[in-house]
């Protein structure tokens, strides 16, 4: 809790100071309402969660009948968590062998670095893992996963030419003869806009399933929070394109924009796996609604 504290700081240390007014505002009137309506609204949690938190605070104020201005933190603190659990789905990859997840989204999100993160996460749980280097567009992206194999141990599938969807056919018969549990299928970053591209992943995503019937069994957005209100319109795209299971949300430690989490659960909640709070391959977390407020507010 203290590292995803910290990973949280930029977040926590805005937020946190904007609502110092709201919590130490003595009586609980219109006037605080107010003044946490403008602090959520700036806080990229979107219009439609800010006004469902307010109305969810007020519910709470009313029926525990609270008054004063710093009992109100408990109150947001609860209708926080109880709006972001939906997003609390831990990935299971037990009931699949192997279990498929290709990664997606746009180039510098943070994919490469996931998998890698992701590669020592399994490892831990006593899963074996292998890599496919489908990202065959970025030079440096093959030999950025051979880094992350070599540094986890684990076997990376790659080529010297040919497409993504063939890499990740390989990788794929090649788990199955070894018996390997979870395969990690990078791919290449595109923006939602480039429609050549996103037909392309559509293909690899089929060519996957040829090479196991049922897989990839996670589709995994990879979404940077850094850009903030601009993630929910990656979220809806990819997940129209590609029908996504999971996010993984990156680099929440460099920016105060983590209420975004909020504006996802509202516009198209798809469950949050993952979230990364550093480079180093220790900064990624399962998800869990409660630690992270906690880790807000707190
Ligand atoms: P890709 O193009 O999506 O594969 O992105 P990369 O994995 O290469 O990551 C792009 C940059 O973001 C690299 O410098 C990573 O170290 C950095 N990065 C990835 N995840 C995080 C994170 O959770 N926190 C921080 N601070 N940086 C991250």
């Amino acid at each position: 809790t203290q590292r995803l504290k910290l990973g949280l700081s930029k977040t926590r240390d805005v937020l946190g100071k904007k609502l110092l007014g709201v919590f130490g505002g003595g009586k609980i009137d219109e006037d605080l309402y107010e003044e946490l309506e403008s602090v959520l609204l700036t806080s990229d949690v979107g219009v439609a969660a800010t006004m469902h938190l307010l109305e969810n605070v007020r519910d709470k104020v009313s029926l525990r009948g609270l008054k004063d201005g710093a009992e109100l933190k408990t109150a947001l603190t609860d209708s926080l968590v109880e709006l972001i659990k939906p997003l609390e789905v831990p990935l299971d990859t037990s009931n699949h062998q192997p279990f498929v997840i290709m990664m997606v989204g746009v180039n510098g999100a943070g994919k490469t670095t996931s998998i890698g993160k992701l590669a020592k996460y399994f490892q831990q749980q006593g899963k074996s893992v292998m890599l496919a280097a489908g990202d065959t567009f970025r030079a440096a992206a093959k030999e950025q996963l051979m880094e992350w194999g070599k540094r986890n141990n684990v076997t990376v599938i790659a080529q010297q030419s040919g497409d993504s969807a063939a890499v990740c056919y390989d990788a794929i018969q090649s788990a199955i003869a070894r018996k390997i549990d979870i395969v990690l299928a990078d791919t290449a970053g595109r923006l939602p806009t480039q429609l050549n591209l996103m037909e392309e992943i559509k293909k690899v995503k089929r060519v996957i399933d040829k090479a196991l019937p049922g897989a990839p069994h996670e589709v995994m957005l990879v979404l940077d929070a850094t850009i903030g209100q601009n993630a929910i319109n990656q979220v809806k795209a990819f997940d129209d394109a590609l029908g996504l299971t999971g996010l993984v949300l990156t680099k929440l430690d460099g920016t105060a924009k983590g209420g975004v989490i909020c504006a996802i659960v509202k516009e198209r909640p798809v469950a949050l796996r993952f979230i990364g709070v550093g480079e180093s391959i220790d900064d990624l977390r399962p998800f869990t609604a409660k630690e992270y407020v906690e880790a807000l507010l707190d």
